[in-house]
């Protein structure tokens, strides 16, 4: 039996606030399961973020340079919007806990219902990193404790070039 050659892309949409461990993560794994890995790193104007949009996605490239099929994209409006432009078949989402699933749930019957050919793919958290959630770092770093063994060597450069960060 032949099979035919495709392509299939996933998206990893996420505000990445700082990224974190958990989330290189699941786009390691990700990578392993899709032949394209887009990391979407969201323009929110409603939050106001600790990391500008730029900071964001260059430290986002920073660490999916090391990872072979990962590519990263700022985009804002609808996530089913942006999974048709970049190709993609799925978008992928991790799971900590049921906080997380009750918050994916009806994101992902949404997103089933507003388009119907897109699937949403969970990846259970791995138990090293289940605890580890940007809001925290952002919390534990204001507040003046070392986040290090929580986040990639980019983000801690940032917080460590940026003072202001801290604040
Ligand atoms: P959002 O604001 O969309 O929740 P985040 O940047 O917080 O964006 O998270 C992006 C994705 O990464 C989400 O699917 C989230 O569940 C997942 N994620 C966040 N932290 C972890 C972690 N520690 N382990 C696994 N997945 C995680």
């Amino acid at each position: 039996m032949t099979v035919a050659p495709t392509t299939t892309t996933v998206v990893v949409p996420g505000s990445f606030d700082p990224i974190t461990h958990g989330h290189v993560d699941i786009i390691t794994r990700a990578a392993a399961l899709f032949d394209r890995v887009v990391v979407g790193v969201l323009v929110n104007p409603a939050k106001a973020p600790l990391f500008t949009l730029e900071q964001r996605v260059a430290t986002v490239k920073a660490v999916a340079a090391a990872i072979p099929g990962v590519e990263v994209q700022a985009f804002e409006g609808l996530l089913v919007d942006f999974a048709a432009r970049c190709g993609a078949r799925a978008v992928l989402r991790g799971l900590r806990s049921s906080v997380d699933f009750e918050y994916e749930w009806p994101m992902a019957r949404m997103n089933r219902a507003l388009s119907p050919g897109l699937e949403t793919v969970f990846l259970a958290a791995a138990a090293q990193w289940a605890h580890v959630s940007s809001s925290l770092v952002r919390e534990v770093h204001a507040l003046g404790g070392d986040v290090e063994p929580f986040v990639p060597a980019a983000v801690l450069a940032h917080l460590r070039r940026d003072g202001s960060s801290s604040t």
